[in-house]
C-alpha cells in the first residue's frame, strides 16, 4: 500500500508510528507539506519510503501576515531551486471555503494557490490538492493557470461525482482518506466506487481523519488498511487488488520504482 497522503512530522512518535505501518502492509507515505516549520521536519524523515512534498497549506495561508506568507513562498522557490531533498510533489495547496477559515482569507487563499500551480509547471512536479467546499472556483483556476504535464492529486476528496469527473478529466488523481470509511458518507462512498481504477489512491491524512473503524485518537498510516478495506469492498474487489492498484498508481504519478 502507498499513503498518499499525510503529516507523519506533525506527530512526537513518528518512528514507532512508522514501524507499525510498515508492519501493517504500508510500502510508502507521502509527507504533504503545511508550512516552513514543517518542511524542515519533513526534510530530516525523508528515506526512500518516506516521501515529501512541500507546499503553504490553505489553512497557513489564511492564518498568516502577507509577510510571513511571502517569506515562506521565497523560502519554497529557494528550496525547489537548491533541493535539500528530491520532492516528489509540490503542496498542499488550494482552496477552502469551509467555516475552518475566515471568508477574508479566500483572495489570498486563491493568489497563492495560483503561485504554486506556477511552480509546479517550472519544476514540473505534481500537485498535492486540498480543495473544501470550493470545487468551482479551483477548477476555474486550474484551467485558467493549466495543469503541469506531471497532474496532480485531490487529496481527501469530499466532492460529488460531477466534481470527480471535472478533476478526471482535467487528468487528475482523486485520493479517498478514511470518510469512506464511514456509512453516512454516501457521496464521497460512491465516487469512491464509481471512479476510473487508474485514477485511484488511498491515504490516512494522519494524524487527522482518524477512521471510524478505529477507536478515538490520533490516526496513524497503518489504519490505511481500512480504507482500502472500505473502497475494496465499494467496488466488489479483493482488498489486495485495490491494495496494489494504488500503490502502482502512486508510483507512476510521483515517478517511484513500482516495488
Ligand atoms: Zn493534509
Amino acid at each position: 500500500m502507498f499513503d498518499a497522503h499525510c503529516h507523519l512530522e506533525r506527530m512526537a512518535d513518528a518512528n514507532e508510528v512508522w514501524q507499525r505501518s510498515r508492519k501493517a502492509g504500508v510500502h510508502g507515505v507521502l509527507i504533504a507539506g503545511v508550512n516552513a516549520e514543517g518542511w524542515k521536519k519533513q526534510n530530516e524523515m525523508h528515506d526512500e519510503n518516506i516521501h515529501v512534498a512541500w507546499g503553504l497549506h490553505p489553512w497557513s495561508v489564511a492564518h498568516a501576515t502577507g509577510e510571513q506568507i511571502q517569506e515562506q513562498m521565497d523560502l519554497l522557490q529557494k528550496m525547489l531551486a537548491d533541493p535539500p531533498v528530491q520532492p516528489i510533489a509540490l503542496g498542499e495547496t488550494g482552496i477552502d471555503h469551509s467555516k475552518r477559515v475566515s471568508k477574508e482569507s479566500r483572495d489570498i487563499q486563491a493568489t497563492v494557490f495560483r503561485q504554486h500551480i506556477r511552480l509546479s509547471k517550472q519544476y514540473n512536479l505534481p500537485l498535492v490538492l486540498h480543495i473544501v467546499r470550493a470545487h468551482e472556483q479551483a477548477i476555474s483556476i486550474l484551467k485558467d493557470e493549466g495543469l503541469p504535464p506531471a497532474g496532480g492529486m485531490v487529496h481527501s476528496f469530499s466532492g460529488n461525482g460531477v466534481d470527480a469527473k471535472r478533476y478526471i478529466n482535467m487528468g487528475l488523481h482523486i485520493s479517498f482518506s478514511g470518510t469512506v470509511t464511514d456509512v453516512r458518507r454516501k457521496k464521497v462512498r460512491e465516487v469512491a466506487k464509481n471512479i476510473p481504477m487508474d485514477r485511484l489512491l488511498v491515504e490516512t491524512d494522519a494524524p487527522d481523519q482518524t477512521p471510524i473503524t478505529r477507536p478515538r485518537g490520533p490516526n496513524e498510516p497503518a489504519f490505511l488498511v481500512d480504507v482500502v478495506n472500505a473502497v475494496a469492498t465499494l467496488r466488489e474487489e479483493t482488498f489486495e487488488t485495490v491494495a496494489k492498484r494504488t500503490l502502482r498508481n502512486a508510483c507512476l504519478l510521483f515517478k517511484l520504482e513500482i516495488p
